[in-house]
């Protein structure tokens, strides 16, 4: 059930946040410029009427006027980031800006049901159920108008800018924004839920461990001042460098449980390393951990540690 939380806001911001599950929150912030204003992604379909309110309260009007809703930024493109683009584009004439890597789940949501929850189709059936899970949350395709990469500056006027920041590892292309006046950091999924019954999971293993290093020497060297970010809300970058350490330890944790799995047999199927991770650490059986052991038995490939045998078995080597 999504229950909607008071919404909060600083010079700079305002967000809306929501509870998509009894433990996990979703917040959206709005990041208001003298010349224009983004949201950075869009939440889930029910939120829209919030949104519309936050943006309301505090008079950003439609993409043109001054500070309206220019922007709608995107850190990366799962399902519960992009829900409200159509209402939130319609009502705004807002732009849609993201990595282009997965432009084609903005526009076609089969495509992104399939590749989101079904990279493995054997193990995952097609059911009404997981139909319902991805695309319920959804309102309309809409395509990205502009593809972001690293380094970007979207300038809201005033002194306002939007640095993005290369975020990859629960997603292939993921982006994190930094607001260059006051040093406040926007992060999607680039930090993972750690404490939830589902693995939140990541898609590139190297390049999670890439992106906490990247973050972690972000928070010094441009002086952050707060952090926001989607499932955790606001914290201090000392909150967000515990967070990042907590991370690393949950990526052992998760490579810890793949290897037993490996050691247990000679050879061992994707299917069996999948439901004993998911096991030994008490987490659902779910898509999203599928795809997180795939990304770890990946890596745990390409540093040598085990060889893929046939379609999908593996052994140590
Ligand atoms: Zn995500």
């Amino acid at each position: 059930m999504i229950r909607i939380m008071p919404g909060s806001f600083d010079s700079i911001s305002r967000v809306a946040s929501t509870s998509l599950t009894d433990v996990i929150a979703l917040h959206v912030p709005i990041v208001v410029g003298r010349r224009a204003s983004a949201i950075i992604d869009t939440g889930v379909k029910p939120m829209f009427t919030q949104l519309r309110a936050l943006a309301d309260d505090a008079g950003i009007g439609r993409a043109g006027t001054p500070g309206g809703l220019q922007w709608i930024l995107h850190t990366h493109s799962h399902h519960d980031h992009i829900g409200c683009n159509a209402q939130m584009q319609d009502a705004f004439g807002s732009l849609i800006a993201g990595p282009g890597y997965y432009a084609a789940w903005h526009e076609d949501f089969e495509q992104h049901y399939h590749e989101f929850a079904r990279s493995c189709p054997d193990l995952v059936p097609d059911t009404p159920e997981l139909r319902a899970e991805v695309l319920d949350i959804l309102d309309q395709p809409r395509p990205l108008d502009v593809h972001l990469s690293p380094g970007d500056v979207i300038d809201l006027g005033g002194g306002v800018q939007l640095e993005a920041i290369d975020a990859r590892g629960h997603m292939l292309a993921e982006l994190a924004y930094l607001e260059r006046s006051t040093a406040t950091l926007f992060l999607g999924d680039a930090i993972t839920g750690l404490d939830w019954p589902i693995f939140h999971s990541h898609l590139d293993v190297a390049a999670y461990r890439a992106t906490l290093d990247r973050l972690e020497a972000l928070m010094p060297a441009r002086k952050v001042t707060a952090v926001q970010a989607a499932h955790y809300g606001r914290m201090t970058p000392a909150e967000t460098l515990a967070l990042i350490e907590r991370a690393r330890v949950y990526i052992d944790d998760v490579e810890a449980g793949v290897l037993s799995e490996l050691a247990g047999a000679r050879r061992v199927s994707l299917e069996q390393v999948w439901t004993g991770v998911c096991t030994s650490m008490g987490r659902v059986r779910e898509f999203r951990a599928l795809n997180m052991v795939r990304a770890h038995l990946a890596d745990l490939e390409a540093r040598g540690l085990c060889r893929l045998i046939g379609r999908s078995e593996y052994e140590l080597r």
